[in-house]
């Protein structure tokens, strides 16, 4: 069957998830996903470090966004995909994760994040995607809930994506990953 590129589709599964201890910038992988903000020019935690280690690629990329398709910058929940610069990588895909709230329930939000990741990452035809904890940071999700809603997403969600590489800054993120995997079966 032909592909959105003229290629042949690859067969939808669901991505085998594996976890690792260590800093997303140096994955080799066809895709990373960085935990972005809306406006796309760049932040602390992930965000900067992608942009750091990527060089002034990406910004431009992102730059580009901004002036054609994303006026208004990225929506929580959306993703879109740049060059990846100097990473090893081919593609950066940026996403919007939500901001913890104590009185909504956002688990949506973030689960759109991954899905939507996914759904980028297939149309670029990438098989292995690495996937920083998104909103575990600075935008203050508890570990173990932003551990649940990632691996239970990327379990359940169709993709041509092989692997979903998991890569934890700390033990401590680490580690609520590797609980949430155990106890999604
Ligand atoms: P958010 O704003 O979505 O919370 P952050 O960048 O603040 O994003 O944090 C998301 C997660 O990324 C946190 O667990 C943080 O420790 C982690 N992180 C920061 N730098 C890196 C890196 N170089 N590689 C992988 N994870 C990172």
């Amino acid at each position: 069957m032909a592909g959105p590129r003229g290629g042949y589709s690859a067969r939808m599964g669901t991505p085998e998830i594996t976890l690792e201890r260590g800093d997303i910038t140096t994955a080799e992988v066809d895709a990373v996903v960085n935990a972005a903000n809306s406006g796309l020019l760049g932040g602390g935690g992930v965000d900067g470090a992608i942009h750091r280690r990527g060089g002034p690629a990406i910004l431009e990329a992102c730059r580009e966004l901004r002036r054609t398709s994303l006026p208004d910058g990225l929506p929580t929940g959306q993703a879109v995909a740049t060059t990846a610069g100097d990473l090893p990588a081919r593609w950066v895909i940026h996403t919007v994760g939500p901001v913890h709230a104590k009185n909504e329930d956002r688990s949506e939000l973030l689960a759109s994040a991954y899905r939507e990741s996914l759904r980028v990452a297939d149309e670029l035809g990438a098989r292995t995607v690495a996937f920083p904890a998104v909103s575990a940071g600075v935008y203050g999700w508890p570990l173990g809930d932003a551990a649940r809603i990632a691996v239970t997403t990327v379990r359940t969600t169709d993709s041509a994506v092989r692997e979903a590489r998991f890569v934890l800054f700390s033990d401590e993120v680490y580690d609520a990953f590797a609980r949430a995997v155990a106890s999604s079966g």
